[in-house]
């Protein structure tokens, strides 16, 4: 079985990012699909969120959403992929997504995206799980993300290896690649606890 059969993206729910970012995620669609990598993402059909999972599709790859009751029609939950699990609530959604997964890919999004890529690697520092992190850094889009976690381990409230913790990357088979080979190297030290 290969290391990486299922990989859980975070990205936007908005339509109005950048046309470059939609870009990105149809490329990295039809690449997942192409590797028979599954996708577990939000379940919705908009933003990029939706991009990626239509590219998936498109490609005849495998598309899981978990999407809690209340945003079915606010993210208009996507029906027309391989199986979209409705929850409860938001903590539900997340731990699930979570749990589906061998790895983490954050790409442009908002709020929400970063709410669930501190929440993964928090937990890694935590070491409740050892899953590969990688960050789509297009066009140096979260540049201020990494400056913002420096500035945390410059004033010592975080440790050099907690900078460490995710990789930041340029482009769709530069993250699969460091995804890929990492998410080999952790199975050997996974623990589990997800
Ligand atoms: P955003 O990046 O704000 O467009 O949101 C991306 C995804 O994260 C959407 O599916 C949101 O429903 C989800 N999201 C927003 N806030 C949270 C939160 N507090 N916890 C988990 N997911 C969230």
């Amino acid at each position: 079985m290969p290391n990486l059969s299922s990989l859980c993206v975070y990205c936007g729910s908005s339509n109005d990012g950048p046309e470059s970012h939609r870009d990105m995620a149809i490329a990295l669609g039809s690449m997942m699909a192409e590797r028979q990598i599954g996708l577990v993402y939000g379940g919705g059909g908009v933003g990029v969120m939706g991009t990626i999972a239509d590219a998936v599709m498109r490609g005849g790859g495998q598309v899981t959403g978990i999407i809690p009751d209340f945003l079915m029609h606010q993210e208009a939950g996507h029906s027309a992929i391989t199986s979209l699990e409705v929850v409860g609530s938001m903590h539900e959604r997340k731990a699930r997504m979570a749990e589906l997964s061998d790895g983490f890919l954050i790409l442009p999004g908002g709020l929400g995206t970063l709410e669930e890529f501190f929440e993964m690697l928090t937990w890694r520092k935590l070491k409740l799980h050892a899953k590969p992190i990688v960050i789509l850094n297009t066009d140096g889009f979260w540049n201020g993300l990494e400056a913002l976690i420096q500035d945390l381990v410059d004033a010592k409230y975080a440790r050099t290896a907690d900078s460490a913790l995710a990789t930041y990357v340029d482009t769709p088979e530069a993250a699969l690649d460091a995804l890929e080979q990492q998410a080999s190297a952790s199975r050997h030290i996974a623990s589990g606890k997800l």
